[in-house]
């Protein structure tokens, strides 16, 4: 598990330094999967429910899941990228919204928001404590900052499958759902979005977008509950 979220990790690194202006979203698939290939792993996204790309590549108002194709990433794009990779049997799964260009302001916090959520989350990941008492510490950051959790998306439990129980709401009171316990290996993934929470999914079954056209951002790390709180198994070494 912890060599398939390293690969992950790098995988995903890597993806995002070539994101830049002019390039398309089928040349960051095709980076994805030469990436994953060296390796020795294969792009766990790839035919998972169908979906016909190595990554999911979703710009400024898609949320998530969208599908790598013609798109060129203009200047002013926030790009978010989520991948995982398979390896001896364990995927790792992570998710980065990276910023090309120069970003409207309004933007930058949403995106800086969404990752410092994302840490928060973390850290309130320890053997005793209540699943929901993530969820609640995501949602705080979120709306604290003045904007909305995205509530039909969850992270997951991940391992020998991609996603596996329990699921990782965003939002919620605390002092609810599992207690977290050693060993556990969770897909923490915020999804906020600028303006009102609502999204839809696209005519592609797949592409998932805000209602009103305002950007989103989505950050993901692949975490192991320890004896002392929460290793980050998809932080790049
Ligand atoms: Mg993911
Ligand atoms: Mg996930």
């Amino acid at each position: 598990m912890r060599v398939a979220c390293q690969k992950t990790a790098r995988v995903l690194q890597r993806v995002a330094e070539a994101v830049e202006p002019g390039i398309t979203t089928g040349d960051i698939d095709a980076l994805m999967r030469q990436y994953t290939k060296e390796e020795g792993g294969k792009p766990t996204f790839l035919g998972y429910g169908g979906f016909p790309g190595a990554i999911c590549i979703s710009i400024n108002d898609e949320v998530i899941h969208g599908i790598p194709g013609g798109r060129v990433v203009l200047p002013g794009d926030v790009v978010s990228l989520d991948a995982g990779v398979w390896y001896d049997g364990f995927t790792g799964d992570s998710a980065r919204t990276v910023m090309v260009g120069v970003i409207d302001p309004d933007v930058i916090r949403l995106v800086e928001t969404t990752r410092e959520a994302l840490e928060v989350g973390i850290s309130k990941v320890k053997p005793g404590v209540h699943l929901s008492d993530v969820s609640n510490a995501i949602q705080g950051v979120a709306e604290g900052a003045g904007f909305s959790v995205v509530r039909e998306f969850v992270g997951h439990g991940v391992g020998r499958h991609l996603h596996e129980e329990p699921q990782v709401p965003n939002y919620g009171a605390p002092g609810r759902g599992p207690i977290l316990k050693p060993g556990m290996t969770l897909a923490i993934e915020p999804m906020i979005n600028l303006g009102r929470r609502g999204v839809r999914v696209l005519d592609d079954n797949w592409t998932v977008v805000t209602c009103d056209g305002k950007p989103s951002a989505h950050f993901e790390h692949t975490v192991a509950v320890t004896e002392e709180g929460a290793e980050i198994l998809t932080l790049a070494n």
